[in-house]
């Protein structure tokens, strides 16, 4: 099983604090939870988002998860893009890390950072995506900080740069929840768009016995069982949890009812080992 969408480091995103708690533990604090989770879970391989703006010396903000990695088998890092920059030198060493293989995708915060998928400031990372041949995942749909705007976060921006990108694979992270079916369409009708399923309810393991809880998944499994049928395209979406924001086991147990048993196999693994190119 693997998870495409995790959290080892704090974000570090205008509004958004450090999560859960734990993120602000050390290195083996976090990897030692992480494991016993996955364990748990049955799960063999995570991605983690890095965070933005680390610094000079790590132009995809992943240093951290770097040295959490080797503790946490099948634990790789995933870079964050950064629309402020420009410069060359940046993009220099950006390349450097995409073709030393560092970094399993690109990810950009939309909503969190006010810049559209199809600004200029994002171009150049798609050319690096698509020649070193990683996907580019984006947040869509609501966000964590009152300091977003929303219309960024829209899954219909990313069918423009899908269009005008064809090389490139894109992921819509949280299919846009709660535009869904928005999110849906742009899968449906572009062959280079993705979706994972991470961070549809964030809770702990008494919220998802919780009546409210269980109530919230009812009407999620509903709408994602929706988005997918809809798309057409069960090969299309990715298995991830937003970790540590909910308990990993309660909540592939929430995606096992949402996605139809026909496509466990390909949704839990398969699809993200064609996408992430595992093989
Ligand atoms: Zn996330």
């Amino acid at each position: 099983m693997i998870d495409v969408h995790i959290h080892a480091v704090p974000p570090n995103l205008p509004g958004v604090g450090p999560l859960v708690p734990l993120l602000r533990c050390s290195g083996e604090v976090v990897a030692a939870e992480l494991r016993r989770e996955m364990q748990t879970a049955g799960v063999t391989q995570v991605f983690a988002m890095g965070a933005w703006n680390a610094g000079e010396d790590d132009p995809l903000g992943i240093n951290r998860t770097l040295e959490i990695a080797p503790f946490v088998p099948g634990l790789r890092p995933i870079g964050i893009m950064d629309p402020v920059r420009t410069d060359a030198e940046h993009f220099r060493r950006v390349e450097q890390l995409l073709a030393r293989g560092r970094v399993v995708a690109l990810k950009g915060y939309l909503g969190y950072l006010h810049y559209e998928p199809a600004h200029a400031n994002y171009r150049r990372y798609y050319e690096l995506a698509a020649r070193y041949r990683v996907p580019v995942m984006f947040h869509t749909g609501d966000t964590y900080s009152p300091q977003a705007k929303l219309k960024f976060a829209h899954p219909l921006g990313v069918d423009e740069v899908a269009v005008d990108h064809p090389n490139c694979q894109f992921v819509l992270c949280h299919l846009g929840n709660p535009w869904m079916i928005d999110a849906a369409e742009v899968i449906y009708k572009n062959l280079n768009v993705w979706a994972d399923l991470s961070g549809l309810l964030v809770g702990d393991d008494g919220y998802f016995v919780s009546d409210e809880g269980r109530e919230t998944i009812h009407e999620l499994v509903q709408a994602v069982q929706q988005a997918i049928r809809y798309s057409e395209r069960p090969n299309r979406f990715l298995y991830g949890t937003d970790w540590p924001l909910v308990p990993m086991a309660a909540y592939r147990e929430f995606i096992r009812q949402a996605v139809p048993a026909a496509h466990h196999e390909q949704v839990f693994a398969e699809n993200a080992r064609l996408l992430f190119r595992l093989f």
